[in-house]
């Protein structure tokens, strides 16, 4: 910590592997991806290391896509999902070979059909149906409903399917859905399966085959005392639904949230008639889910203050906001200058990240046994407005 300053975030490589390893080994002998969703963690270290244990990548963006490959990944690893892929981004990919496009409109069908003929090439496709399956999690990372952006209705997929399978340039491959994020039950998972196994068979009935079902990401993870879902459990399910058909699955959060943790320093302790606030110096633009989500983090002290004042602490950031909080009401012994790890803050933590208020972004750390290496400098000042011009 005083070697790398606050605040900081920090990751464990084991944690990550393990993760990984379970949804890999949950699957035993049936043919099976699992692609990490880079955009819970997209750091250069995070995606070597689940290279390097043979992951495949979920990629929503031609820059997530040359993080892969920078890191070490395989194009033919990835699927590439995201509501709006451009002509840009769709050559980049057709170009370096990735294994599928997650498709999520008619006209994005269109559009790769064009870029596809225009490379004279096939591009691999899955179509993304919304099942319309409530995934019961916070409305802003619930997807699987008619309501939201994502995905084709499952009634209207057909019609895209036969399109595609008359086009030279389009090559079927796979069904895809993704119906939310922090899911802690199975059940909305398995609707969401037994809709899409429907459209499996009378896609098959009209002679389309389908050779691998992507059931997305929303694998969620323990920030409280939430319970959570039981991943060998969940992949079992899946296989006795599914027979033989190849599985992707594209855990993020699950993956790398608790294998890290947002290290901050408490700046000043502010106690008025009835609030104590612990003004501490990460911020929202830091780690942004408990003001954008009302999210949960444990907060936990690196080490215990006896001679600390006890209450019952908000711990707020430098920024100009009301909401610039991290954490309310946690009953801790703190003093001025105390470190503190919020838990579980390795998915969408630093890649939500922002200079809001001209604050440098931090650096993250990754531990590995006994060594730990430096994986993002702490951006400077002058990184701020380097690309600036008046
Ligand atoms: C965000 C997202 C994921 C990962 O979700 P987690 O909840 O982090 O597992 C996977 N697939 C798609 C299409 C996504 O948008």
């Amino acid at each position: 910590m005083v070697a790398y300053g606050s605040p900081l975030y920090v990751y464990s490589r084991s944690d990550i592997e393990n993760n990984w390893r379970e949804f890999d080994e949950a699957f035993g002998n049936h043919p099976h991806l699992v692609c990490y969703a880079v955009k819970a963690n997209s750091n250069l270290a995070v995606l070597n290391t689940l290279a390097k244990i043979g992951a495949g990548f979920d990629i929503v963006s031609e820059g997530e896509l040359e993080r892969v490959l920078t890191a070490g990944g395989q194009a033919s690893q990835c699927v590439f999902s995201g509501v709006a892929k451009t002509t840009q981004e769709i050559t980049r990919a057709l170009e370096v070979g990735v294994r599928c496009f997650n498709v999520e409109s008619a006209s994005e069908l269109d559009r790769i059909e064009l870029v596809a003929r225009s490379l004279n090439t096939q591009a691999p496709i899955s179509i993304r149906v919304n099942p319309n399956v409530d995934a019961k999690t916070h409305p802003y990372i619930s997807t699987g409903l008619k309501e939201n952006k994502f995905g084709v209705d499952i009634d209207d997929a057909i019609s895209l399917y036969q399109q595609a399978h008359q086009s030279e340039h389009l090559n079927v491959q796979g069904l895809d859905c993704h119906i939310g994020s922090q899911l802690t039950e199975v059940s909305p998972f398995l609707d969401a399966l037994d809709k899409v196994l429907e459209l499996v068979d009378q896609l098959n009935q009209q002679g389309i085959e389908i050779t691998h079902l992507d059931l997305g990401g929303g694998v969620g993870i323990q920030y409280d005392d939430e319970k959570t879902i039981d991943i060998q459990a969940y992949i079992e399910a899946i296989i006795e639904k599914v027979g033989n058909i190849e599985i992707i699955l594209e855990p993020g959060r699950a993956i790398v949230g608790n294998a890290g943790v947002f290290v901050t320093k408490v700046e000043f302790l502010k106690q008025n008639s009835d609030h104590s606030f612990a003004i501490v110096d990460g911020a929202m633009n830091d780690l942004l889910r408990p003001s954008f989500y009302d999210a949960y983090h444990q907060v936990l002290p690196i080490s215990e203050n006896a001679n600390g004042t006890q209450a019952s602490w908000d711990l707020v950031g430098p920024i100009c906001e009301t909401g610039d909080f991290l954490a309310k009401g946690r009953d801790l012994s703190l003093s001025q200058g105390d470190y503190l790890a919020v838990m579980s803050a390795g998915a969408y933590g630093f890649t939500m990240s922002s200079n809001y208020n001209s604050r440098p972004r931090v650096a993250e750390v990754m531990v590995s046994g006994d060594q730990h290496n430096l994986v993002r400098e702490r951006e400077t000042i002058q990184d701020l407005f380097d690309k600036e011009h008046f």
